[in-house]
This record gives C-alpha cells, structure tokens and sequence, in this order.
C-alpha cells in the first residue's frame, strides 16, 4: 500500500534557520513541500515492516518518523490495505518557505484539512489545530530576565512540537520555555515580541500567535534645571525644574528634604510625571504642616521606572531665610552628657589644626568665623566633617551699637561668603561679637533667620593666649552637660584641643556640634 504523508518540515527537529521575509498571514494557506512515501505493510503480524521509502522535494532533508509509525501503526490495525492520497500538496518553489509552518489556519477554520480522504481514513478526524496559551509575558516593563511557557493542547491529537521566534528575525525553534534575558548591561532593552505556534500529530497547525515581553534595565535618566526662588523671605512652595528622560513612560516621583546637618525634614511619595521638563513645587514645612525651621535644606528626587528602575538625584539647595522669632541660648539643657565646643574669629592655621585634631578623636564643634575669614577650602572642609557653621557678622561690631537694619547686615553679609564657597549657610546660628546684645539685636537676628543667638556659659578666655595648659583646665574644671564652650581659632587654643578633648571623654562627655547638642534636647 502506499501512504503518502503531508509537509516534510513538520519533521524538523533542529531550530529552524531563520526566516527572511514577514511571517505567514494568519489564517492563510501557506504554500508547502511535499514528501511521498510508501509504505509497504505485510498482513502476517508477526513480520510487521514498513519500508519507508521518501521521494523528497529539494526543499525537504530530514524526516521525523514518529509521525510517521504511528499512521503505520494504525494502518496496520486495521484489516487489509488501503491507500490513502493525500490532499494537493503543493511544492513550494521557495526554500525560504520550506522553514514555515506548513499549513497555517485561521483559529477554528478546519477548511482545507490536511488530508483529503476518499475513503476510510485511517487517522483520526481531527481536522482543528492546536490551541497554545503563552504564561509569563504581560503589558508590564520588567528589569529581570522574563520566562515564558508555551502550553499547547488539543481536543483530539496529541501535539507533536511547538516553535516559537523572539522577534521579527529571530530563529524558529523548538520549546516550550522562553527567557528573555535582562543583562546589566541595557543590552536586552526593548519590546520583544515572541511568536509562536503548535502543530498536533493530525499535522493541524496553529495560527502563529504572539506575546510581547518588554525588558527595561536602565533608571530613568535626569538633570537638573533650576530651583526658585533659592532664598526664601517667607513660607512658600519651591519650584524645582528638572528634565527626566524614560522611554517606558511615566515615572513614579518621590522626593525627601533635609537640612543642611542631614536631619530629615519633610518627604512625599507617590508622584508621578512624564518624562520631559518638568517641575516640582516643595512645601517647606513638616509633616504636622509647621513651616520648616530657618536654615539651609536640600531636595532629593527619587525616580521609579515602570520596571522598578530607581534613580536618586542629587540634592538641590534652598535657603530658607524666612523671618523667625529668635531665641538666645548660653547652654542648652536636657542633652545628656554633651557639649558644644565652638571657635569665633578667624586664623586659617588654627582652624585647619583644630579640623585635624576633632577629627582624629571623631569629635564634632561649631565655628563662628567672621565673614572676611571664611576661606573656600576650610568652609567646605568643616561642614564635610560633621561640624557645623554660624555667622559672627563680618566687622566684629559690637551689635548694641548697631540699628535694626545694621544687625541684620552684619548677618546677610557674612552669610553670602559661605553660600559661595561651600554651598552652605551660618542660619540659623549667629553670635553676637562680645555676646554684646539687646532687644533690637534678638529682633533683627530673627528677621533674617538667624533665630538661635548662641552665646556661652563656659568662657577660657583663651584670646588672652594664657596656654594651652590653662585654656584645657579651665574648660574642663567648667564643663557641664549641655555647656557650650567659646573659644577662639587661635594657636594656643588649637594646641589645647587635644587635651580638652581627652579630658572630657574622660569624664564622660560628647563633644558635639550645636545641632547635634539641639537635636539630643529635642529641638529640630
Ligand atoms: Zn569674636
């Protein structure tokens, strides 16, 4: 008998090559090769042979048998012989065609079933295609590699192989498991769509399908535009300006302020913006809506990608100056067993020394100096280490002697110094030159920002140069929990700050800058 079978590359076993060209219409006739064979089928069961003789097209090189035994197998169930044409197959003139699914039906069109018979048939009459349901890829961006499953079934067939080709000119292969890689590198960005098929042992074969699996691994990419205003005089939003760039769309927007000590001060989350320039408007006040404390703070923006890529800016600046009422401070009480050391007037000597010496014993103090003395490399140096600044005007006048609008002049003016040097600023710390003050000073101060006017309660009186010696006992014979020590950027002082501060770990004291002494009271 001679049973001639249909397509010869429902057979592939290897990855078929690529495909040159669009993939088939869904729902057309797709040209194919055919194959004839013969099968020779003896009754006498216990010498059952198939010879299988192919007469292939050129397009056709190897042959799956499986397919194959079992219509040998079932014609040889049955009693006597039959012969069973195939339908029309069409040799394909082109072999690029021969890597295509043979026969491709639209979904549930059963037109143009792959076998015409006449008479009996021995297959089964499935004439429908497979059905395969892709899991794994969704409409989602994702930043880790992505697995996808092929899952074929069939109402009445068993289903031979599924082929699958991510992207338009990828390689047909074999599988049902799919990954999607998502190296670090960005290499894999992008939509990639994955098509895909079944084809069943009736040689049914599906409409070609697809999935689209998108693949980001790079964080939205940012810049900075500008912030206004950057000097606050009143409690009002600060609008930040800034351009983001992501090809997914959308991004989450989140931002956190602290001030210029790190302390955080106000956050807010679940924004979202798309990309291009944007802006940002910053309430600057806390949480219970208080408006913030004056002084320096900085924004941070955190950007979330649709696939979970994050990036964090740098912070961007604003000052807020805003009037406040001022408050004047000789020791701060309730910090536990801290003190603030704190150093007026200028030497840049000196005030590298002692930046050298509080780092070595991981200890922390404010410095006072005078505007002229601010010098660009020590500012940032000192604010870098954990230490904090505050204003002690620019003439050293006594403030007393000064008008309202000459206080507030001595502040503004040597605060301009620090901003450019190093970004950062004295508010809201300043100390009267002499600890020289009356109403009109604390007034002024506030008006400006400047509302914590920190004098001393322990005084070495290391200007009058009595020696290291002197000036590190009579700290330390004064020193209490929450003191705050005046001393001066001076040789003899500089050369005192070792011993001052092995004296008071001794004792068990903390040498803290003015915010963290605040801080641990429970300031802001
Ligand atoms: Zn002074």
């Amino acid at each position: 008998m001679r049973v001639t079978t249909g397509p010869a590359e429902r057979g592939r076993i290897r990855p078929v090559r690529a495909v040159p060209g669009p993939l088939p219409a869904i729902g057309r006739r797709h040209p194919r090769i055919g194959v004839e064979l013969t099968i020779r089928i003896w009754s006498d069961p216990s010498r059952p042979e198939a010879r299988l003789a192919p007469r292939t097209t050129p397009g056709s090189r190897v042959l799956s048998r499986l397919p194959l035994i079992i219509v040998a197998a079932i014609a040889f169930a049955l009693p006597g012989a039959y012969s069973v044409p195939t339908s029309a197959l069409t040799a394909s003139a082109s072999p690029a065609a021969s890597t295509l699914a043979p026969k491709v039906y639209a979904g549930g069109d059963v037109a143009g079933a792959h076998v015409g018979s006449p008479s009996p048939s021995p297959l089964p009459g499935d004439t429908t295609p497979p059905v395969t349901v892709a899991s794994g890829a969704d409409a989602r961006w994702h930043r880790t590699a992505v697995t996808v499953h092929l899952a074929a079934s069939d109402a009445t067939s068993a289903i031979a192989y599924t082929l699958y080709m991510v992207g338009a000119d990828g390689v047909w292969t074999k599988g049902t498991r799919i990954v999607v890689p998502a190296p670090k590198d960005h290499a894999n960005d992008g939509q990639h769509v994955i098509s895909f098929y079944s084809v069943d042992v009736a040689r049914n074969v599906e409409a070609v399908k697809t999935v689209t699996v998108k693949i980001d691994t790079t964080p939205p990419g940012f810049r900075w535009r500008d912030v206004s205003p950057t000097v606050l005089h009143r409690v009002e939003p600060v609008r930040f300006r800034f351009t983001v760039w992501e090809p997914s769309g959308t991004v989450r927007l989140a931002w956190r302020a602290t001030d210029q000590y790190g302390y955080f001060s106000a956050r807010r989350g679940g924004l979202e913006r798309e990309p291009g320039t944007r802006d940002l408007q910053v309430a600057p006040r806390y949480k219970n809506h208080q408006p913030f404390k004056p002084g320096l703070y900085r924004v941070r923006l955190t950007f979330t990608d649709q696939a979970g890529n994050v990036t964090v800016t740098k912070p961007r600046a604003f000052r807020n100056y805003r009037p406040a009422q001022a408050r004047v401070f000789r020791r701060v009480s309730g910090a536990g067993r801290r003190v603030a050391l704190t150093f007026d007037d200028g030497g840049v000597g000196p005030w590298a020394r002692i930046l050298r010496t509080l780092r070595a014993y991981k200890a922390h103090a404010t410095f006072f100096p005078l505007g002229l003395w601010v010098d660009r490399r020590l500012a940032r140096r000192t604010v870098a280490d954990g230490n904090a600044i505050g204003s002690h005007g620019w003439t050293h006048t006594a403030m007393t002697r000064q008008s309202y609008a000459g206080v507030r002049n001595e502040w503004l003016r040597s605060e301009a110094p620090w901003w450019t040097a190093a970004g950062v600023s004295p508010v809201p710390y300043c100390r009267p030159p002499y600890g020289d003050y009356n109403r009109t000073t604390v007034a002024a101060s506030g008006s400006a920002g400047f509302a914590r006017v920190v004098l001393w309660d322990v005084d070495p009186q290391d200007w009058r140069e009595p020696g290291s010696g002197a000036i590190a006992s009579r700290v330390l014979s004064h020193v209490h929990s929450g003191a705050i020590v005046c001393m001066h950027l001076r040789p003899q002082t500089a050369a005192a700050l070792p011993a001052i501060l092995r004296g008071l770990r001794a004792r068990g004291y903390k040498a803290v800058s003015l915010p963290e002494l605040f801080r641990a009271a429970g300031y802001r």
